[in-house]
């Protein structure tokens, strides 16, 4: 045990994907196993998530309990981490009001991962909302209302925690040093920092319809990837095909295990061997994406099993966090109190 605090947040804009698998929950859930930490917290950004959802409020609320049981199917543990929902700690909101005086427009406009979803997003094209792109100050006031140390999460994170990092620098030289840097976990295979989407879209997002849900039914699975974007130059099986850009075989490098290959695909040792055949030539689509649709039905079963147990009793999973966002707002509450003391804002102390 050490004095690390770690922070996961997941946004309740849609069910869990295979992007947030691969992404986030597999290292949060080891992170979590390890406990060689002070404390762990997982965030439900609603919040976060009405940044770009203002407009449906029903989406956001709707999908809290499912990103709920998506964090508990796969092995988030309420004895371990405290689980909560972002927009019942309203000291969040006060911290970020306190940040915004830290961060210049230009800082927010640069940011690489917040202008890429602005050109995704249609309904921003006659007008961007100043709470989507402030949003990264308000990440950094979940992060150090906590005391993070280390915050897990996917590749596109890392500018979040950059921005973090340059508000706690200026706010601890200009008041007091109140504020804990913070280091971001990215997964160690950078194909799984980002998994593309099923449409071959750099990144499979909840707001971009391009997933396989941890939710999905092994029909849906199985339709999806059948309908995969693969190489489109190969045409006929003994066409030379393309693995890199091939989210089949990203998917295939990502997920299969050694005991994969041995149950459905025993003419390969491993994926080096499958993906040396496609690019050579011989090697059909048909017979690659069947052996991906059964490394996915053997990976998402066990989590859709125990997602549909959780599910009989989501009064609960409601219990859960409720008790979760008690106790995070304590904590959130005191580091509210050491900001404002050390910004002179404590008149009546
Ligand atoms: P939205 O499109 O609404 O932003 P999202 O799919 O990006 O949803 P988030 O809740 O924003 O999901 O992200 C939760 C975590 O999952 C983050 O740590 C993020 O880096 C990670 N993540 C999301 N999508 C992917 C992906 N395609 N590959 C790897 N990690 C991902
Ligand atoms: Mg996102």
């Amino acid at each position: 045990m050490d004095d690390k605090i770690v922070l996961t947040g997941i946004r309740p804009t849609g069910p869990l994907h295979i992007g947030h698998l691969c992404g986030a929950l597999y290292n949060n859930v080891s992170i979590q196993n390890k406990q060689d930490y002070k404390h762990m917290y997982g965030m439900i950004a609603d919040a976060q998530g009405l940044t770009d959802n203002f407009d449906d409020p029903d989406k956001v609320r709707n999908n809290v309990i499912e990103v709920a049981l998506d964090m508990l199917a796969v092995g988030y543990d309420p004895e371990k981490t405290t689980v909560f929902i972002q927009s019942e700690i309203p000291e969040l909101t006060e911290l970020t009001f306190y940040y915004m005086n830290l961060v210049t427009l230009a800082r927010l406009q640069r940011n690489p991962t917040v202008k890429n979803e602005i050109g995704q997003k249609e309904k921003f094209a006659n007008g961007l909302p100043v709470g989507f792109l402030t949003y990264p100050i308000s990440q950094a006031a979940d992060i150090t209302a906590f005391k993070a140390t280390i915050v897990p999460g996917g590749e596109d994170q890392a500018p979040m925690i950059e921005q973090t990092n340059e508000i706690v620098h200026k706010f601890n030289s200009i008041y007091a040093p109140v504020l804990k840097p913070v280091k971001i976990i990215v997964p160690e295979s950078n194909l799984a920092a980002r998994l593309p989407g099923t449409d071959g879209n750099a990144k499979m997002g909840k707001s971009l319809n391009n997933c396989i849900y941890l939710k999905d039914s092994a029909d849906t699975i199985a339709a999806q990837v059948k309908s995969m974007f693969t190489d489109p130059n190969h045409l006929r099986v003994e066409d030379p095909g393309n693995t890199k850009d091939n989210p089949v075989f990203i998917y295939l490098s990502v997920f299969a295990k050694p005991e994969h290959f041995a149950a459905f695909m025993p003419d390969y040792a491993n994926y080096e061997e499958l993906a040396a055949h496609y690019e050579r030539g011989g090697l059909g689509d048909v017979k690659v994406k069947k052996f991906l649709n059964d490394v996915l039905q053997e990976t998402l079963r066990p989590i859709r099993e125990k997602r549909e147990l959780l599910a009989r009793d989501p009064a609960s999973v409601m219990e859960i966090l409720r008790v979760g966002t008690q106790k995070a707002r304590a904590v959130a509450t005191e580091t509210l109190s050491e900001v404002k003391h050390a910004m002179k804002l404590d008149y009546f102390d």
